[in-house]
């Protein structure tokens, strides 16, 4: 179970979005969607992985200690959401080292994962799995195993494995959890798909991952439990994506966790994928994948 802490003006890609600028002249309400999710995880006792974006933890550090004194995992979602592929490495590689610092000082703890913004590292920016590491993350939770808006690496596994990074560097992933529909694979466990989609239907997808021995990493934001978030302006197709069924989401996930069990990316880890098993490696260091693209 995994969750992005960030604001309901943080959607990606969208003008009044983008700049950091800007954010400081919208009115928070985070807290509302995450105290909602957080009533729920407590009566279903589910622990979650909390990606939390630092400039939300520098101005809301109450949030953070919210979460993590309620038992969650405390993890990092960059400082300032922009997409990967969309940033200087030099400038990525500062916005890990501030989240994490940031985090780590509010909430007293290492902290041990790493997700990007909208699933952004693509096979040509596999230079981020490298600063990913080198700062100091033992995980990383960015991929979506197939195309999406955003980002995606195709043709990765969708189940946690470990991988090599173009230096030789070692990080576990846990990507996104996909299905395939049709030809394209589609996400189901979080954000609008997850809102979208029956509840049926994605009892469905969950089961038949679980028949094949993968995890489904879930992915939830505030927004997704407000029924009375604000709308920012966009096109048609995305603000559908972005507002449908936020009034439902709290029904449908109980649903869920009332059937399957779900618990944090380090519950998970200490549980499961530490211990002697087959793991597949992905090793980018002997491919040399993405070197060319390199900036
Ligand atoms: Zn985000």
């Amino acid at each position: 179970m995994t969750f992005d802490l960030e604001d309901w003006f943080h959607i990606l890609d969208i003008p009044d979005s983008t700049r950091i600028d800007r954010w400081k002249s919208f009115a928070s309400r985070a807290e509302i969607g995450l105290r909602i999710f957080l009533e729920l995880l407590d009566h279903r006792k589910v622990t979650c992985t909390f990606f939390i974006l630092g400039w939300m933890a520098e101005r809301h550090p109450g949030l953070v200690r919210l979460a993590a004194e309620s038992g969650h995992e405390i993890a990092c979602h960059g400082y300032a959401h922009q997409l990967i592929y969309n940033q200087r490495r030099d400038l990525f590689r500062e916005d890990l080292r501030k989240s994490k610092q940031v985090l780590e000082n509010i909430s007293g703890m290492p902290i041990a994962g790493y997700r990007g913004p909208g699933f952004s590292i693509t096979p040509d920016n596999l230079w981020a799995f490298d600063d990913i590491a080198e700062s100091g993350f033992t995980y990383d939770a960015t991929i979506f195993s197939g195309n999406h808006g955003h980002g995606g690496i195709p043709g990765i596994p969708s189940k946690p494995f470990k991988l090599k990074t173009l230096s030789g560097l070692e990080l576990e992933e846990y990507p996104i959890a996909s299905v395939y529909f049709g030809k394209a694979k589609t996400a189901f466990s979080g954000g609008g798909y997850f809102r979208l989609f029956p509840r049926r239907f994605i009892a469905m997808c969950i089961e038949r991952q679980n028949r094949q021995d993968i995890p489904v990493v879930s992915y939830f934001h505030p927004r997704d439990f407000d029924p009375n978030v604000p709308r920012m302006k966009m096109s048609f197709k995305r603000l559908f994506k972005s507002y449908v069924n936020v009034g439902k989401t709290v029904g449908k996930l109980d649903f869920v966790l009332s059937r399957y069990r779900f618990m944090s990316i380090s519950a998970w880890r200490r549980e499961v994928f530490q211990q002697p098993q087959e793991v597949t490696i992905i090793d980018f260091a002997s491919t040399g994948r993405g070197n060319a693209t390199s900036p």
